[in-house]
Formats: structure tokens, C-alpha cells, sequence
């Protein structure tokens, strides 16, 4: 691997070589300068050599990507109406919904002026107009590794002419649990083909999965793994648990925050605390994987609106969104993984904006402050903060507070969905009506895409048993995905790549 030393960009976009349809849509989206990430990644990707890229979500790294990609594509652009003139030939990986959409509507607009076509698929929403839009035939496919391998099984679409991939957030992605998905795609892919992956950090994960997938990559770094973006001011506040409510409310009111992500752990801590600062006369919506995946577009889209003052997000929800010069995140609970803290800040400062991290911590959380300090290498400015109006976080005040915040840590994280009676009984109570953040009397998550590896769908299984005997992507057994990460990434001794997984 060879590596390009970080340096700001002193680059333009027309020094690229670009076509002239792609320039104008840069233009069109109002970008001027390339971002550091661009600079060092489009000449790179251009070559058709494989990346591997330590580049924070809010770096511009999809158009660091995409717009190569197209670049690339366009010898092979056909305005025939033929779904055979319009193979897949790029694809790129994402690891939620809310990215491939956001990543697909930013490819969209970069190759709108060109006859490419381009799809996004994701879980949680009707297969058959996605089926539909494939079966016409795209040229750059943005998907999420399950529903994918749903349309693989379904034949609705064909990866052997893929000749670029991209591995998007592929940290996130085996935090995740989709490494066996992402093997099993990247065994349906032609070898010849170019590889790009993008990480927020390189750990050691991330480096075993680069070794086994990519050829002689050029490893481009814009801000140091690990590192969080010098243009976010961060500052922990002081507060005791039973005060955070309030300290978010001050906050936001001191600040004139008018668009803040505030992070919980938990899915209910976030409902709920979305409720008690409505209650303060702030506009807030929580979303997080309980629910529905229309809920949360709509909650997204009226935060981007400006309709929506605070977002209340778990991590989980929040991976990935791009709200363009967002001012201001708050940690409402300390992430309990120091690298979630890089991420939930990465949220703010965007593409070279300012932005302030706004955390609050708890005489509890101390571990987990110096874990962040740890991992970022650094101390972060600790300030205390007076809550003029404290508001009790729980609806049932005194009773629950002793215990609130530090349950929470109990409470499911996303990942974790550890179920807390008490907490479930607490969500047939009465809720704020707007259309984000309707009421669930659900008694297990609805939404469990983001927990779980790869199982086809029902449709996608009797598809696939009624077509395809030995179907090149069968379903892997739960317990194949349990596998330690380590031994899916050749821990065992040998190279897992282009080998079937143990159960084919
Ligand atoms: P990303 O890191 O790809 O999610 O991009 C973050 C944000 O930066 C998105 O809103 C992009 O539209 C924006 N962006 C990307 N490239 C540029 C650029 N060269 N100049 C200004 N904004 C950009």
C-alpha cells in the first residue's frame, strides 16, 4: 500500500479531466473547490486503481467516489431503452438506509446531465417497484447488503458485470454484523474489478477486510483515523443525570440552536426525551429502528426542512445523515463505544463548516469520557453547567430519577435490544401527535433490519427455492453469523476471499 499525505486541497474541479455533463452538475450543486478527500480521491479512482480511504461521513467523500465512477461509466453510457444496455457496472454498499439514500441521491444529481442510470435499494420498503427499476436495467446500483442479496435471489438483478464496488462506511458495516453479506456479495462480483473502500476509521477489521479485497491500494487519509474534525468545538458540560433534559433545553435556547441532532443510547431515552422538550416548546422528533422506515424519512425530511428543531437519534438512526451545515450536536448520554462519539460528531462541521459538540456527562460517565479522550488522543475541555430550570426526564419524576440515565445504560442500546419491562410499560402513555412520532403499543421492535444479518425475505426464499436449487446465494444460518469477526476475516488460517462460506 502506498500512502498520500494529508494536505488541504488547493485542486479544482476542472484540473480532473471530468466530462463536460459532470462539471456542469458540480456546478449545479454549487460546488466550487474540491473538498481534501476529492482531491486526493477522484484523479486516484480515475486510474481504476483500488482505495482504501479513512474519510469521515461530512469530508465530501461520496462525490470523492461517485463522480469518477461516472467519469468511468460514460464510454459505456447508452441512451437505448434496452434493460441489456444498462448492466450494473457499479455498485456501491452502504450500511443503512438513510446513507444509500442520501449517497443515491447524490449520484442521481452528479449524473443527471449523462444517460446513466441509477437505483437504490434498501429493506423496510416495498420490493416491487425496486424490482421494477432494475429490471429496466441501471448502470450504478446503491444498496444495502440485504435487500441486495433479496433482489439476487429474486434474479430481479445480475452483479457479474460489476467492474467498480464500493464499500461505503465499511466500518459501520461489520460493527454491524454484515460481514458474512458482504462476503457473500463480493463472491457474485467478477475478480477483475476496482474496489474502493471508505471507513471512518482503519481498525484492525477494516485492515484484514482491505488485505483480503483489495489489490495494491492507494490508501488516502484526510483526517487522521480516529481523529475528529478540527473545525468542531467540543465541550463536555458538567451536569448532574437528572439534569439533562433541562441542560438541553438551556442549551438550545441559549444557543439559538435551530436545527441540533441530540444522541441518546437508548430508543426510549430518545422518545422520551423527544416528548419532554416538546413539552418545552421546542419542535423535536425522535427517530431510531422502532420506527417505521417511513416514519423516519419523514422526520428527516422535516429536519432538513427546518421544520424540525431537534432530532433525537440513536446511533444506529443517525449513521450517515448529511444535513448540510448542521451547527450544533449534543450528546445527551456518552456513547458507550468512544468510536460512536467520533461518528455523532462527524454529524456536525461538515464538508469545512464549523460546529460544536455538545456533550453531557454525568458523575457516571466518567468512564466513558476518558475512553473518547483515549481514543481521539486528547483531552476535551470539561466545563461545569448551572441548569436554571431543571426538568425531571422521566414523566414520573421523582419516582424514576435516582435511577434514570444509569438504567439507561440497561436500557436496549440499538445494537444491544435488551428488553426493559418497566421502560416498555412507560410507552402506552401519552405522546405527542406529530406524524414522526406516533405512538407505538408494539412489544417487540418492528424494526429489526439493523440487527440482524441477511435472511431473505419469504417472497425471496420461494423465489429462489422455485428457480434456483442451488442458489448462489443462499441464506446463511444465524449461528454462521455469530461467527467470531475474526475467523470471517480468515482468523481461522486462511483467505476467505472468493471461497464460498463455510455452509455453501
Ligand atoms: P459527504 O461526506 O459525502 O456525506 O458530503 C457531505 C456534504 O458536503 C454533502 O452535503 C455534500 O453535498 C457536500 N459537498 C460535497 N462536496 C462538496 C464540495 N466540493 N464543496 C461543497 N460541498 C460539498
Amino acid at each position: 500500500m502506498s500512502d498520500t499525505a494529508v494536505k488541504p486541497s488547493t485542486a479544482t474541479f476542472d484540473q480532473f479531466g471530468l466530462a463536460p455533463d459532470i462539471l456542469r452538475a458540480i456546478q449545479d450543486q454549487g460546488y466550487t473547490t474540491p473538498t481534501p478527500i476529492q482531491a486526493q480521491a477522484i484523479p486516484v479512482v480515475l486510474t481504476g486503481q483500488d482505495v482504501l480511504a479513512a474519510a469521515q461521513t461530512g469530508t465530501g467523500k461520496t462525490a470523492g467516489f461517485s463522480l469518477p465512477i461516472i467519469q468511468r461509466l460514460l464510454p459505456n453510457a447508452s441512451t437505448s431503452a434496452s434493460p441489456a444496455r444498462h448492466p450494473v457496472r457499479a455498485l456501491i454498499l452502504t450500511p443503512t438506509r438513510e446513507l444509500a439514500d442520501q449517497v443515491a441521491n447524490n449520484v442521481r444529481s452528479y449524473a443527471v446531465h449523462t444517460p446513466l442510470r441509477s437505483a437504490v435499494v434498501f429493506g423496510g420498503v416495498d420490493m416491487n417497484p425496486q424490482s421494477d427499476e432494475l429490471r429496466r436495467g441501471v448502470e450504478i446500483l446503491i444498496a444495502t447488503p440485504g435487500r441486495l442479496l433479496d433482489h439476487v435471489q429474486q434474479k430481479t438483478t445480475n452483479l457479474g458485470q460489476v467492474q467498480m464496488l464500493v464499500l461505503d462506511e465499511a466500518d459501520r458495516m461489520l460493527d454491524m454484523g454484515f460481514l458474512p453479506d458482504l462476503q457473500r456479495i463480493l463472491n457474485l462480483l467478477p475478480k477483475e474489478r476496482q474496489t474502493l473502500l471508505f471507513s471512518a476509521t482503519f481498525s484492525p477489521e477494516i485492515k484484514k477486510l482491505a488485505a483480503t479485497y483489495l489489490r495494491s491500494p492507494q490508501t488516502i487519509e484526510v483526517a487522521r483515523s480516529n481523529s475528529t474534525a478540527t473545525n468542531v468545538t467540543q465541550i463536555v458540560y458538567e451536569v448532574a443525570e437528572g439534569d439533562k433534559t433541562g441542560a438541553v433545553v438551556q442549551l438550545i435556547r441559549e444557543r439559538s440552536l435551530k436545527q441540533v441532532i441530540v444522541f441518546c443510547n437508548s430508543k426510549i431515552g430518545a422518545s422520551r426525551l423527544a416528548r419532554q422538550i416538546e413539552k418545552q416548546g421546542i419542535v423535536a422528533a425522535a427517530i431510531h429502528g422502532d420506527r417505521s422506515q417511513s416514519e423516519r424519512m419523514q422526520a428527516l425530511d422535516a429536519f432538513k426542512r427546518g421544520e424540525i428543531e431537534a432530532l433525537v437519534a440513536t446511533d444506529v438512526a443517525a449513521r450517515g445523515l448529511d444535513i448540510a451545515e448542521l451547527p450544533a450536536v449534543i450528546n445527551f448520554d456518552l456513547p458507550f463505544s468512544a468510536e460512536d462519539y467520533v461518528h455523532r460528531i462527524g454529524r456536525t462541521g461538515r464538508a469545512g463548516a464549523s460546529g460544536d459538540a455538545l456533550s453531557l456527562c454525568s458523575p457516571n460517565e466518567k468512564k466513558q469520557l476518558a475512553d473518547i479522550e483515549k481514543l481521539i488522543k486528547r483531552p476535551l475541555t470539561v466545563e461545569r453547567l448551572q441548569v436554571d430550570t431543571p426538568i425531571a426526564h422521566h414523566e414520573n419524576g421523582g419516582r424514576r430519577r435516582e435511577r434514570d440515565g444509569y438504567e439507561a445504560r440497561g436500557e436496549r442500546s440499538e445494537r444491544g435490544e435488551r428488553t426493559d419491562r418497566n421502560e416498555r410499560s412507560e410507552r402506552g402513555g401519552h405522546r405527542r401527535s406529530t406524524s414522526f412520532d406516533r405512538p407505538h403499543h408494539r412489544s417487540q421492535p418492528v424494526d429489526d433490519f439493523f440487527l440482524k444479518p441477511y435472511e431473505p425475505s419469504p417472497a425471496a426464499r420461494s423465489k429462489a427455492e422455485d428457480n434456483a436449487p442451488a442458489a448462489a446465494a443462499a441464506p446463511q444460518k444465524s449461528a454462521q453469523s455469530k461467527q467470531p469477526l475474526a475467523a470471517l476475516l480468515g482468523g481461522l488460517g486462511s483467505s476467505w476471499r472468493n471461497k464460498p462460506t463455510p455452509s455453501n
